[in-house]
């Protein structure tokens, strides 16, 4: 049985004594443009010391940590104030999807690229019509005689401008979920046009793909052809499973909001009990994740509302911040922070999967209700 508290005492001793490269920044799942030199420094450095690819197996590199030893290491990140990985897609999507769908000669040629930090990827999923319903996708890959040729947009691909790799779902035929394919794409490949899209935060994070005429080999190929919706639930499990350990870094900004109050004078009856309120939640989310560590089980239910409780938390902790500030929400630069996590937190409950598309997840899924009518 592992000692918590004991891993938990390691993690924070090496976090604290790891030189931070200049401009590293608590950045979230995503590098910017101007975070990928710092991010790539940092994550370098995790990787020498054993703290990347965590969940992966021990023959590619990966440490085979426990689900407590994941969210040790998750929580002491956010404590610090710094990213655990360059991205988030690269070591925690695609690193599985490859290690359980990916060829041999796939797993020898990108992983070990993910682990170091040496390549990043996106992940070319959503489209301007197939977001929720993802399957409805139209993104085409024709067979050709060398291999395969794409036709088609994504949008909202997040690190996509950075990106050396593309996890692009695209459609090989007429079926709804049986004709959908998984490839990996080189982002420099001739036909692949990248448009970031500014945030509400002025930040760019995420793009719009176009991809024409684009030539891909036989190789570029995950799993088998028409397998590609398999691996795309995959990817998403694992995706809602990353987003739902994010409470350590709320119930930080939880004081960070009671400090700004404090300061602002705005800190009366009805904030603080709407204040008690959100950070009774926080206590809450805390202990579902706790029950989900313990439980030590990936498919666990628990990690199924995490997402869920996870992005409505951090949405309405985002928006207290304008009861927090008042008017200087919109004026004072010093509380740049609060207001940006006002604005970001927008995107909470739409990214990852929508909360309409979770309720509907945990009932059909876990409770079994009877499936929406189509
Ligand atoms: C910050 C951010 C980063 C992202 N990164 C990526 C990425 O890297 N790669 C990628 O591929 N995608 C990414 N996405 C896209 C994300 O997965 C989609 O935005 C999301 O799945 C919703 O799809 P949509 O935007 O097309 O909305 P829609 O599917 O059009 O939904 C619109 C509204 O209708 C509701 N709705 C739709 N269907 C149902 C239903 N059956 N029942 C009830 N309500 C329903 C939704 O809940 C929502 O409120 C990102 C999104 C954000 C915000």
């Amino acid at each position: 049985m592992e000692d918590g508290a004991q891993l938990r005492e390691e993690v924070h001793r090496f976090l604290e004594s790891a030189p931070r490269p200049a401009g590293l920044r608590d950045y979230g799942a995503t590098p910017t443009v101007e975070d990928v030199e710092a991010g790539r420094k940092w994550h370098r450095y995790l990787a020498e010391h054993g703290y990347t690819c965590l969940h992966w197996p021990r023959e590619y590199g990966g440490a085979e940590a426990s689900v407590l030893f994941q969210g040790i290491f998750a929580e002491e990140c956010a404590r610090a104030g710094v990213p655990r990985q360059l991205n988030i897609t690269s070591v925690d999507l695609v690193g599985p999807v490859l290690i359980e769908f990916g060829t041999a000669q796939q797993r020898r040629r990108f992983l070990e690229p993910i682990r170091l930090g040496d390549e990043i990827w996106s992940q070319l999923f959503s489209e301007p019509g197939a977001g929720s319903d993802l399957a409805a996708l139209r993104t085409r890959a024709e067979r050709t005689s060398r291999g395969w040729r794409v036709d088609g947009q994504k949008v909202w691909s997040s690190a996509a401008a950075v990106a050396d790799y593309g996890l692009l779902l695209a459609r090989t035929g007429p079926r709804k979920h049986l004709d959908l394919s998984m490839f990996a794409v080189p982002m420099d490949a001739p036909g692949i046009s990248v448009r970031p899209l500014v945030q509400i935060d002025a930040e760019s994070k995420f793009n719009e793909v176009f991809l024409e005429g684009v030539e891909l080999g036989s190789d570029a190929l995950i799993g088998e052809v028409g397998q590609g919706w398999e691996i795309a639930l995959v990817a998403l499990g694992r995706e809602r499973l990353t987003l739902g350990a994010q409470a350590v870094s709320m119930f930080r900004f939880h004081e960070e909001l009671l400090d700004a109050a404090r300061a602002h004078g705005t800190l009366d009856p009805a904030l603080s009990r709407s204040m008690t309120r959100l950070w009774a939640r926080l206590w809450l989310l805390r202990s579902t994740w706790q029950r989900a560590i313990d439980d030590g089980n990936l498919t666990s239910p628990a990690f199924s509302v995490l997402k869920l409780m996870t992005s409505e938390t951090d949405r309405d902790l985002g928006d207290m911040a304008t009861d927090v500030l008042g008017v200087d929400a919109c004026v004072d630069p010093v509380d740049d922070d609060l207001v940006k996590h006002m604005l970001v937190g927008r995107a909470q409950t739409i990214l990852g999967g929508t909360s309409e598309i979770q309720r509907n997840i945990l009932g059909e899924r876990v409770l079994g209700l009877p499936k929406e009518p189509q």
